[in-house]
């Protein structure tokens, strides 16, 4: 329980220093519950009937779920002073913020306070996705390597078809997609990602000992630059970016046969690789 000598030596805590050692069946945090804590959250909620996060971003909210603004898990108190009513959905924002999960490739169905048990293994799971998709281990390429970077239809396809030889290896997630599972790009689920991103990192890092192809391509929107960078550096590759402008990318990729859904990924991936890319100018294949 080190989390107790953070707290002001003035202020009295019933904490195992000082109370009898919990049996191990019991919480190690101390919290409210049962009909005390529905005394407690009505109270709350006809003093203070509003979210406080919306009431935060100016907008207004009936408050439902009764928060601990410092948690419980990170050695907050289940006190007055410590409580704050939330709408759900802020509720469920806060409780990831607060576990250190990533809220963006989260999604959850269940109670949030049974989340804290889970958290070390999704924060584990996080974690291992995040280096499948930025493996940290990549080596040089032995062969010259181009990265081409981009939104999604912002003609990477086209511009490898051209320019790459007999001899050379393209690594493309797209194309290792359907390999795996024999389905076209817009209809594999997203539970082949793991399995596609395994491959593709298996593939990079055999062309640091590549004596068989001429050049090898890479293709990625990589929309981060730092990360886009790293990629670069870490492979000794040249950066080919093509880049046209947002309304190109979103005209094109309407334009597509894609199954509806697959559609709205990209037409989102798009979006979202301009807006992190906002003083890149826009490059267009010739
Ligand atoms: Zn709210």
């Amino acid at each position: 329980m080190a989390r107790l000598t953070t707290l002001k030596p003035r202020v009295q805590v019933l904490g195992p220093r000082l109370a009898p050692q919990p049996k191990p069946s019991q919480a190690p945090t101390y919290r409210i519950r049962g009909r005390a804590l529905q005394q407690i959250r009505a109270e709350h909620f006809r003093a203070h009937p509003l979210c406080v996060m919306c009431l935060e971003q100016g907008k207004v909210s009936i408050a439902t779920d009764l928060d601990h603004i410092q948690a419980l898990t990170n050695g907050g108190k289940d006190v007055e002073y410590n409580r704050q009513g939330l709408c759900h959905p802020c509720h469920e924002i806060k409780t990831l913020a607060d576990l250190g999960i990533k809220s963006d490739a989260f999604t959850y169905k269940g109670p949030l306070w049974r989340l804290a048990e889970r958290a070390p293994q999704i924060r584990q799971q996080q974690a291992d996705f995040a280096e499948l998709r930025f493996p940290s281990d990549i080596q040089s390429s032995r062969i010259p390597c181009v990265m081409v970077c981009g939104p999604p239809n912002g003609g990477k396809h086209p511009y490898v078809r051209e320019h790459a030889g007999h001899n050379d290896v393209v690594i493309d997630l797209d194309q290792i997609t359907p390999e795996l599972s024999g389905l076209p790009v817009w209809q594999v689920g997203i539970e082949w990602l793991p399995k596609a991103l395994a491959e593709r990192n298996r593939r990079l890092r055999a062309l640091a000992s590549d004596y068989t192809h001429v050049r090898a391509w890479f293709l990625i929107n990589a929309p981060d630059p730092t990360e886009r960078a790293l990629w670069a550096e870490r492979l000794g590759a040249e950066v080919v970016l093509l880049a046209p402008p947002v309304e190109e990318c979103i005209r094109r990729i309407k334009a597509e046969p894609y199954h509806e859904g697959y559609t709205e990924r990209m037409l989102d991936a798009a979006q979202q690789w301009w807006a992190m890319n906002s003083n890149v100018q826009t490059h267009i294949a010739k």
